[in-house]
This record gives C-alpha cells, sequence and structure tokens, in this order.
C-alpha cells in the first residue's frame, strides 16, 4: 500500500508548515509501530485545540495514515489547550494503540518562529523523541 509523500501531503494541503510536518511525522510513527494492514486498520484520535494551524496537524496525520475525515476512522476533540496536543492510534485488527503527546516546547518554540518556512525547517531537524511524547505503547 502506497502512502502519500511529506511532498504530496504539502499539495494536498496547500502548504509545508510546521503542523503539518508533525501530524504527518506522528502518523508515520504510527504506522512503523501498529503497522496496519489495510486502509481501514487504523483509528485515530486527535486531541487539540480546534483552530488553525493546530488543526494543520490533522491534515499530515491523514495524509501519511489514511485515516480520514471520508472513512470516518479519524476523530476530534477539541482540548482548547496547547498543552494539551494528544494523537491516539489504534490498530483495530489487534487492538494495539499507540498514544503520541506533542512536546509542549515544540509549541512554545513554534510560536516564536513567525516564518512558516522557518518553522517547517526547523520542525524537520527534530527527532521523533524530540517532537513527541510517547505516552502509551500497548
Ligand atoms: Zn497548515
Amino acid at each position: 500500500m502506497r502512502y502519500l509523500t511529506l511532498e504530496e501531503a504539502s499539495v494536498f494541503h496547500g502548504h509545508l508548515g510546521p503542523y503539518l510536518i508533525i501530524g504527518y511525522r506522528a502518523g508515520e510513527l504510527a504506522r512503523k509501530i501498529l503497522n496496519p494492514s489495510n486502509e481501514f486498520d487504523l483509528q485515530a484520535k486527535v486531541t487539540l485545540p480546534l483552530k488553525t494551524p493546530y488543526t494543520c496537524i490533522v491534515d499530515g496525520i491523514q495524509c501519511s495514515t489514511k485515516c480520514t475525515l471520508g472513512k470516518l476512522n479519524i476523530e476530534l476533540v477539541d482540548s482548547g489547550s496547547i498543552c494539551n496536543i494528544v494523537i491516539e492510534f489504534k490498530r483495530k485488527s489487534s487492538n494495539k494503540t499507540l498514544k503520541l503527546k506533542v512536546r509542549e516546547s515544540v509549541i512554545r518554540k513554534l510560536h516564536e518562529i513567525t516564518d512558516v518556512n522557518e518553522g517547517a525547517r526547523w520542525v524537520k531537524t527534530l527527532s521523533v523523541e524530540d517532537l513527541f511524547e510517547i505516552v502509551m505503547n500497548t
């Protein structure tokens, strides 16, 4: 099964911003750890402030996981706070789960970087460990 590249995700989304990259990388990690067997196998629940640019994360996740609004295998929950950006994945066929929290320090740093391209460049330099805290992996 082929997935969209980050470049293709940016065409879908309209720009290559830091939050798109964060979502894309979260999905990539979920694919690597949970290894879904088809486009329906993963279920995502994304808890975040329901406003841009944070919601750009959702498009990154959709593009890298095939968890999409159209297939109803992605759900959004408004956290109302940048301190609480959590992405939960479940592989339905095996009941395996992965829960990631976007590090608050990453969001705070992005608030200081006003240029989108510069923010994207900076996020690309970060490892998955820099980006996410793995809260749970069962
Ligand atoms: Zn965006």
